[in-house]
């Protein structure tokens, strides 16, 4: 084992001097100082990076020159893996804690891998994930006492699930009643699990996990297919479930849904609450993009907020990601932070899917083409049955093709309010069921404009 620790990390120092010699300092120390060796075997390689924003900028720009230098090392061929670091966390090993107790006796376990930057605080609330934020609440608040067990939060990639299961960790530390968290991935797990088999330390492995007073399992899809680990994971579960201590699980979709899981641990789960969320509506994204600038000390004028928001819909790490990726770019490139290199970094993130850029305006002029009334009347105050039959259409696909929010369509629209524009979106779904005129309508400017959008 100490000769694999030894290899991984003199290849990975022999590789970084070599980088170092060929790069620009500042590109060296901002994008292969925070690298980190993780493991090494006869093919791979296995590098930490500290985010899927690393991740993916030394992806597109450095993995020859990485893969190169690493192969010179070795004197073969090699493939160099990444893996994202949980970021913040302390990241203790069985072996540390097991050794931490020899040494402390008394002292109670608290050591955690709880990223701090998790916090309810920090965590924006909308339709989206209200029902989940407060079981969370409720179970950080009162670990084990409700029927909330297991919580399981599911949802899809980027919604803030493993947020919310470090704001549990972070508010039961806050709370500071000793509880013992321990806070893992299901890889974390499964890892810890491995090693033990291999250092004949399974017992300490079991041992080490039932002694959570709060068991917080990250990703849990990861367990399928794994039936060694799936049932240390069902022991653990029974255990700690039945002295009323409180689970906490993540999953990427409804556990009920999930294939490969060993039916008494499917049970187990669904005989807690399961709680979903969902991508986030414009409003949201909006908070969060406001909320995300300026943890980064970004202060970006409110229309590229909305500029991006409109854009990126389906994935909170990738709106934060969007954030950073301005600072990073104008840091780099020495260029302002200005409406262009925002249209530029967004445009960037959705390649392909970006062709141009549409709005209100022109979805009111493609209405105003169809159907032959004028703009003026479609965004004026008439209740003229044909005007209004308009007016409805365009807002409805101001809100279908840009997502944008109830408020500013009604804005646009002769400053009526959101209740309004909501009826209007309702009634054109509505017709679009019987009306054949509105169906036709409404889908061909749908498909032309969206063709040229997201
Ligand atoms: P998941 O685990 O569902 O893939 P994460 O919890 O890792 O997603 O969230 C991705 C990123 O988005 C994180 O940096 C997280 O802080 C942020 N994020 C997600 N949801 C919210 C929210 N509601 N408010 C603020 N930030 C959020
Ligand atoms: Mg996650």
């Amino acid at each position: 084992m100490d000769n694999i620790e030894l290899n991984h990390k003199s290849v990975w120092l022999g590789a970084k001097k070599t980088l170092a010699n060929e790069l620009p300092p500042r590109t060296f120390s901002t994008w292969f100082e925070p690298i980190s060796p993780i493991a090494i075997n006869d093919n791979e390689l296995v590098l930490e990076v500290p985010s899927q924003f690393f991740f993916e900028w030394i992806e597109n720009r450095y993995r020859d020159t990485i893969e190169t230098a690493v192969k010179e090392q070795l004197k073969k061929d090699i493939t160099v893996k990444y893996t994202i670091a949980a970021s913040g966390a302390v990241g203790n090993t069985i072996e540390q804690n097991t050794k931490d107790d020899a040494y402390n006796g008394e002292k109670k376990y608290r050591k955690t891998a709880i990223n701090e930057n998790y916090t309810f605080s920090n965590y924006i609330e909308g339709a989206n994930n209200q029902f989940a934020k407060a079981a969370a609440l409720s179970v950080a608040e009162s670990p084990g006492e409700k029927s909330f067990n297991p919580l399981t939060v599911y949802g899809g990639v980027g919604l803030g699930k493993t947020h919310l299961l470090h704001a549990i960790g972070n508010r039961l530390l806050a709370n500071n009643n000793n509880y013992n968290i321990i806070c893992a991935s299901s890889e974390k797990f499964t890892l810890d699990f491995i090693s033990g088999i291999q250092k004949s330390k399974t017992i300490e492995f079991s041992k080490f996990y039932r002694r959570a007073d709060v068991l917080l399992i990250d990703d849990i899809q990861f367990f399928q297919g794994k039936e060694q680990t799936q049932e240390q994971f069902f022991h653990t579960f029974n255990e700690l479930y039945q002295t009323g201590k409180q689970i906490v699980l993540t999953a990427d979709k409804y556990p009920g849904d999930m294939k490969g899981l060993d039916e008494r641990l499917l049970s187990r789960f669904n005989s807690g609450l399961a709680v979903d969320i969902q991508p986030p509506d414009f409003e949201t994204r909006v908070a969060i993009l406001l909320e995300k600038a300026e943890q980064n000390g970004l202060s970006l004028p409110y229309a590229m907020i909305e500029f991006m928001a409109t854009h990126i819909k389906n994935n909170i790490r990738e709106l934060e990601s969007t954030i950073i990726r301005v600072l990073a770019y104008s840091s780099l490139t020495n260029m302002e932070i200005n409406e262009e290199l925002v249209k530029k970094v967004v445009k960037e993130r959705l390649g392909q899917r970006f062709v141009s850029e549409i709005t209100i305006e022109d979805i009111v002029r493609r209405i105003s083409e169809v159907t032959s009334i004028s703009e003026e009347h479609i965004v004026g105050k008439s209740r003229k049955m044909e005007y209004v039959e308009a007016r409805q259409m365009a807002a409805y696909l101001c809100r279908e093709i840009l997502g944008a929010s109830l408020s500013s369509i009604g804005l646009y629209f002769g400053g009526r309010d959101h209740t309004t524009i909501l009826h209007a979106c309702n009634n054109i779904a509505n017709k679009l069921k019987t009306n054949k005129r509105i169906k036709q309508i409404v889908s061909s400017i749908g498909s032309e404009l969206s063709a040229t959008t997201l």
